[in-house]
């Protein structure tokens, strides 16, 4: 076990703040997005006798109102950083901005200790910011860095000026992750498993949770009662990598769980499903307990990316997933589709043919440009034609990294793709 987990568990007593920072970005969504981890963490200092307060900067900035108990958070232009000079879009500050966020710090007791997160690793502007604004208001209290962009990038890390920088995986001991913290949450978050035995080239699921596991239904049993003793809860989303994995023994018990206790909640699959595992059983298992939203891990038709993602799908199985959950009771408008655009040296036909596959069997084609993970095989090809990724994580920013990054795209046939996509 690491220093940083003995340190935490030996903590008792304490007044503990957690922080998800804002985000500054081209654009952002709200993917069900949560930070899990912190929340797990959190829930874990309190069982060990801890005082928790939390401030969510994304959250707490919450403005129009989207489907399903999401939210956009309201955004700020910014000016860009050094490393997007020359890319014709605007950039924003998404969540609480300086004042804002300096007289949420002001308004409370003062913490024995600050947990900060962090998520996408071109994201580290909001991390930096949000820290810079707790050592002035909490010049004496240490501050910890967690999170992805601390875990993939702690190098760079280094210079955002926590006291301690989570490196390694965190066996977190808490049974749920403590989602009462937000006031009249609108969704939940449901992790039934952690890891993926695949391993994609360009995924960092494997760097972040080494081994594939899945929890036991009691668990997820208790993790759900725990999050929906929240009135306002109507929308719930699975976190998993691999939900579908060992269907027969897990999901299918999970869903029998939903139908019998919480059939007045909607369900959702930002990540997307393993479709090679999506037979006339599953699709019916998957619309009769309430998933609503359906995504589809296909990625690619060309073979050289398939080699790229495991080959967890092929062609044939992709359409009949489609013809089953179309069968099960699903709109084609429920069932959107990743397709992956900008991978080092992918061919753009390939991408052409794979978007034109999706819609011929009258499916929801949803783009997904690639982002050079630290760590990844894909990153490590990346790094022959971009080295400048090793010192600057703002450079993985999937909305402008192929298109203006790697030069493996032209904007103008970026957006010719996005156009076949939505046509
Ligand atoms: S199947 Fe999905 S989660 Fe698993 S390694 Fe591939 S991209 Fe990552």
């Amino acid at each position: 076990m690491s220093d940083l987990f003995h340190f935490l568990n030996g903590l008792k007593g304490k007044r503990i703040l957690g922080i998800n920072p804002p985000v500054f970005d081209f654009a952002y969504f709200d993917l069900w997005a949560k930070p899990i981890g912190l929340l797990y963490l959190l829930q874990w200092m309190r069982d060990l006798g801890n005082e928790v307060q939390f401030l969510d900067c994304i959250y707490e900035a919450r403005d129009k109102a989207k489907s399903f108990g999401r939210y956009q958070p309201r955004r700020t232009l910014i000016e860009k950083p050094e490393a997007y000079w020359g890319i014709p879009r605007r950039y924003y500050h998404f969540g609480l901005e300086e004042e804002e966020f300096l007289s949420r710090l002001l308004a409370m007791e003062e913490p024995d200790l600050v947990l900060i997160t962090s998520i996408m690793t071109y994201w580290y502007g909001g991390v930096h910011w949000a820290i810079s604004r707790v050592r002035k208001i909490f010049p004496d209290v240490p501050v910890v860095l967690g999170g992805i962009y601390a875990r993939l990038c702690p190098g760079h890390a280094i210079s955002s000026g926590a006291d301690m920088i989570q490196t390694e995986y965190l066996p977190v001991q808490a049974p749920y992750p403590a989602m009462d913290l937000y006031e009249n949450g609108e969704y939940g978050i449901l992790e039934t498993s952690w890891g993926c035995p695949m391993g994609c080239d360009y995924c960092a699921s494997k760097i972040l949770c080494p081994s594939f596991s899945q929890r036991s239904i009691e668990e997820v049993a208790l993790e759900m009662d725990f999050q929906l003793k929240v009135p306002s809860i109507r929308d719930m989303a699975f976190y998993d990598d691999a939900l579908l994995m060992n269907r027969e023994f897990h999901f299918y018990r999970i869903c029998d769980l939903i139908q019998e206790r919480y059939s007045h909640i909607r369900f959702h699959t930002p990540n997307g499903l393993h479709v090679s595992q999506i037979d006339r059983k599953c699709a019916k298992y998957l619309f009769n307990t309430g998933l609503r939203t359906i995504r589809l891990s296909l990625e690619s038709v060309d073979r050289t990316v398939q080699g790229q993602s495991s080959m967890k799908v092929s062609r044939l199985q992709f359409e009949r997933a489609l013809e089953n959950l179309v069968s099960a009771g699903y709109g084609q408008e429920d069932l959107e589709t990743y397709v992956l655009i900008g991978l080092p040296e992918q061919d753009i036909d390939g991408v052409r043919k794979t978007i034109r596959f999706v819609k011929s069997l009258g499916g929801t084609v949803k783009t997904a440009q690639f982002s050079p993970i630290p760590g990844t095989s894909s990153y490590r090809k990346a790094l022959e034609n971009v080295p400048a990724l090793k010192e600057e994580p703002l450079l993985h920013n999937n909305s402008v990294y192929c298109s203006y990054i790697s030069g493996e795209l032209e904007p103008a046939e970026l957006q010719e793709l996005k156009d076949l996509a939505r046509a």
